[in-house]
């Protein structure tokens, strides 16, 4: 309902100036803590995709917090999206451009060619990690069936590189 979204969307709370000077950081643990506002969060999050996907990939590290509880909602398996270095097994990778310098993002290239993907992070901020988790799923002939966030940050260009966002909360 719009109460439990209203409700679930004001136990994410924004942190002047962390990491850093300048940003604003949505911290979604307080959110993570309360069982109604997860469940929320967690229905609201797969609502438009139900039945086109058949795993969640999510984005280390957040990501991972959303698609365990995605993954057993939808009855779906679950894909971590791992910074580089991190997997055992022989793994598709992707570079892309941060503010400063630059990340790698990495999955395991084992998954079945046409596996239908629903990517998860907590927060569209520039775009840059979910455009580069599209291109992984992308080399690997898997089908990318949309992304889900909790919440969009409008204004950072976000939206443009990933258009098929579906965003719970606009921030
Ligand atoms: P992006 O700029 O869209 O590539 O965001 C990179 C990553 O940083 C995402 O996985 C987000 O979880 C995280 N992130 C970026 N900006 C914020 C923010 N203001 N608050 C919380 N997390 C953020």
């Amino acid at each position: 309902s719009a109460d439990s979204l209203a409700l679930a969307e004001s136990l994410i709370v924004s942190i002047p100036d962390y990491p850093e000077r300048g940003i604003v950081f949505r911290d979604i643990t307080p959110l993570l803590a309360d069982a109604a506002g997860l469940r929320t969060a967690i229905d609201a999050l797969i609502a438009p995709f139900a039945g086109t996907f058949d795993v969640v990939a999510g984005v280390e590290a957040r990501g991972f917090l959303l698609a365990g509880a995605v993954a057993i909602t939808a009855g779906v398996g679950l894909v971590p999206v791992r910074k580089a270095g991190k997997l055992p097994r022989p793994a598709a990778s992707v570079a892309y451009a941060l503010e400063y310098g630059e990340a790698t993002i990495e999955v395991h290239d084992d998954i079945a060619p046409g596996t239908r993907v629903l990517l998860v992070d907590d927060v569209l901020a520039t775009g840059g990690t979910l455009a580069a988790a599209h291109e992984l799923f992308a080399v690997l002939g898997q089908t990318v069936v949309g992304t889900a966030v909790l919440m969009e940050i409008a204004g950072l260009g976000g939206r443009e590189l990933v258009s098929d966002v579906h965003a719970v909360f606009q921030g």
